[in-house]
């Protein structure tokens, strides 16, 4: 498995690839943002971290760059600043994830792993419903009666749990843990933008089939009559 770090914070970059050598990952570590964006266009890579603050182009326009060219690789944003609106650019540019600095190794190591484990998973093709409102789980496609939309990343991990748990309440404390390995107070507000990003976009393919919030406990799908 091959893992591009771009990341211009060198000691940083380096102590990632360590641990992530440990692990038997074969690793390449890129500086400046124009060479990693060149690098990643390879695709090559199984992973790539991706830091925001970079010399000669930042991390928002590589990502931007990279899903333009249709460069699918799982990407975890790494970003020096907790403002939301910084992760919500990255999420809405087709980040995988992002994890703010300073931050666990553990914890990276465990978001690199889900991810990687989703993707092995997404190898089997494979469509799951829940009255009328399907997702291939292969190419990332949810459709309602003939409607579609692309979901990836955290959008379909989530979508997936909800319909694999379809008729029960899915707690925010298994979302988060299924979907990002780590069970916080910052995973249960992840759990709750992505839901709304779902929302939004099960609204645009006109599904009857709605993500109901059970206040205090968690999620489950839910058929609207119109
Ligand atoms: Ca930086």
């Amino acid at each position: 498995m091959k893992i591009l770090i771009i990341e211009d914070e060198y000691s940083l970059a380096d102590a990632i690839a360590e641990i992530l050598k440990k692990e038997n990952f074969t690793v390449t570590i890129q500086t400046d943002g124009q060479k990693g964006e060149d690098e990643a266009l390879t695709n090559i890579y199984d992973l790539i971290l991706l830091d925001v603050m970079l010399p000669t182009k930042d991390g928002f326009e590589i990502l931007e760059t990279l899903r333009n060219e249709n460069i699918k690789t799982p990407i975890i944003m790494l970003t020096a600043k907790s403002e939301i609106y910084d992760k919500l650019n990255g999420l809405e540019h087709g980040a995988d994830d992002y994890i703010t600095k300073p931050f666990h190794m553990r914890e990276l190591l465990a978001r690199i792993k889900v991810i990687l484990k989703r993707q092995a998973s997404l190898e089997n093709t494979n469509i799951i419903e829940y009255n009328n409102l399907k997702l291939n789980l292969k190419t990332g496609i949810m459709s309602f009666l003939g409607q579609e939309i692309a979901i990836n990343g955290k959008e379909l991990d989530l979508l997936e749990i909800l319909l694999l748990n379809k008729n029960q309440i899915v707690s925010r404390e298994m979302l988060a843990n299924k979907i990002w390995g780590y069970n916080s107070e910052a995973e249960y507000n992840n759990v709750e933008v992505y839901v709304s990003f779902l929302r939004r976009k099960l609204k645009l393919i006109k599904s009857n089939v709605k993500i109901k919030a059970v206040r205090g406990i968690g999620y489950k799908l839910e058929v609207e009559n119109a």
